[in-house]
C-alpha cells in the first residue's frame, strides 16, 4: 500500500528533547513521511533549511536563525514550557501532540491513583508495615466524590474512565463541557463549590497565567477534611508548600504527585519521607512515537500545502 503522505520535498524538521529518543522519533515519523529530513539540533548545518521543529524545551534562541520555519509541534501536550517563552519566532503556528493513546496512558495512572486513593490502599500498606491485619470495610464507589481539574484531551478521557468505575465525578473547566455520566461545572465561580465536594481531586490543568498558584491554601482548606489530592498537571497549579502543610495537619489526608514547583524534587524536601504522599517522577504519560507521528505527520502535510494544522495552541491563553 503506498502511504498518503509520500511526496518529493517535504522539506527537513529538526528535533531537540533531552528525555526522548531521537532515533526512535525519526523513524516513526518517516514511516509516515519517507520524504521528510529529519534531523537532530547539532547536525542542522544551514537553519534556514529548517521547516519543522519537533522540539521539549529547547534552548533560548533556538528558533531564531530558522528563517524559513513554518511549524513548531511541542514534544507533548503541555505547552507551559513553550508558551511562556519570550523568543518565538512571530506568525509560526504552534500545535501539541494530539494522540488517544497518550490520554489513554494518562487516564491509566489517574485511575491507578484514585482507586488507590478510594480503596484505601495507603491504609492498607501502612499496616502491612506494621504486620496488622486492618480490616476497614470498602466504600460504596458511588459514595465517593472525584472532582476532576481541567477536561481537556487528557482530563476529558479520565473523567470518563473514573465515571465507568461507579465513582461520584465532577468535573470543572473554563467553558462548560459535556461528558455522559460527569458533573460538569465551569468558571472561577464555580471551583470553591466544586473543591468542597471532592473527597479526591485530580488536577489536570494547563499551567497558564489563570492556573498560576489557581490552588492555593485558601482553595487547599476548601477540601473536605481528609481528602486525597492527586496532581498530574503542573506543580505550580498547586501552592506545594501550603499542601505540604495540609498533608501535615491531617486536613489532607494523602497525595499522589507526578508534578513538582521544582523537579527533580529537591533531596530533602518534606514530601519525599512523608507516608501519606506517593511520589512519581513526571511520567504520568508520555508522547508515543509510533502513534503520535500520524498527528505529526498530517499537520505537516497540512503546513506544507499552506493549510493550517489542527490542535493549534492559542497563546494568548496559554493553552
Ligand atoms: P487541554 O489543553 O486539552 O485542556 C485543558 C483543560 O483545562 C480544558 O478543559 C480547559 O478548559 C481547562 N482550563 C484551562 N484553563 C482553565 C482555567 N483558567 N480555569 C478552568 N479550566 C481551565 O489539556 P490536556 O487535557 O491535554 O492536558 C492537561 C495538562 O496535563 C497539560 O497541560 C499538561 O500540563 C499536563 N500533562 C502532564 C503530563 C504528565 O506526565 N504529568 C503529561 C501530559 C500532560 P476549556 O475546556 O474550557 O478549554
Amino acid at each position: 500500500m503506498t502511504n498518503p503522505h509520500a511526496s518529493p520535498s517535504l522539506g527537513t524538521l529538526v528535533f531537540y528533547s533531552k528525555f526522548d529518543d531521537f532515533g526512535i522519533w525519526k523513524r516513526a515519523l518517516q514511516s509516515q513521511l519517507p520524504a521528510l529530513r529529519v534531523v537532530q539540533a547539532d547536525e542542522v548545518g544551514n537553519p534556514e533549511h529548517i521547516h519543522y521543529a519537533l522540539v521539549w524545551k529547547p534552548p533560548a534562541g533556538f528558533f531564531q536563525p530558522m528563517t524559513q520555519l513554518k511549524l513548531i509541534v511541542n514534544l507533548g501536550a503541555g505547552v507551559d514550557s513553550l508558551a511562556s517563552r519570550d523568543d518565538l519566532p512571530a506568525h509560526v503556528p504552534i500545535t501539541r501532540i494530539s494522540d488517544p493513546n497518550m490520554a489513554r496512558m494518562m487516564a491509566g495512572y489517574v485511575l491507578f491513583a484514585t482507586l488507590r486513593h478510594a480503596r484505601d490502599i495507603p491504609y492498607f500498606e501502612a499496616a502491612q508495615r506494621r504486620g496488622e491485619w486492618a480490616y476497614r470495610h470498602p466504600r460504596n464507589p458511588g459514595d465517593i466524590r472525584v472532582a476532576v481539574l481541567g477536561l481537556g484531551e487528557l482530563g476529558a478521557m479520565a473523567a470518563s474512565e473514573l465515571q465507568r468505575q461507579g465513582l461520584t465525578v465532577l468535573g470543572w473547566s473554563r467553558s462548560p463541557r459535556r461528558i455522559e455520566g460527569v458533573q460538569c461545572h465551569a468558571g472561577l465561580d464555580a471551583l470553591n463549590a466544586v473543591l468542597s465536594q471532592a473527597d479526591i481531586l485530580v488536577v489536570m490543568l494547563p499551567l497558564t497565567a489563570d492556573t498560576n498558584g489557581l490552588l492555593d491554601r485558601a482553595r487547599l482548606q476548601r477540601l473536605p477534611h481528609g481528602a486525597a489530592v492527586i496532581n498530574v498537571a503542573r506543580g505550580a497549579v498547586v501552592d506545594q508548600l501550603a499542601l505540604t502543610e495540609l498533608l501535615q495537619s491531617g486536613h489532607i489526608g494523602s497525595a499522589t504527585l507526578d508534578v513538582f514547583e521544582r523537579e527533580p524534587l529537591p533531596s530533602g524536601d518534606p514530601l519525599w519521607s512523608m507516608p501519606n504522599v506517593l511520589i512519581t517522577p513526571h511520567l504520568a504519560s508520555v508522547a508515543i512515537p509510533a502513534s503520535a507521528a500520524k498527528q505529526i505527520a498530517d499537520n505537516l502535510v497540512r503546513v506544507s500545502n499552506g493549510g493550517a494544522p489542527a490542535s493549534q495552541v492559542d497563546l494568548r491563553r496559554g493553552y
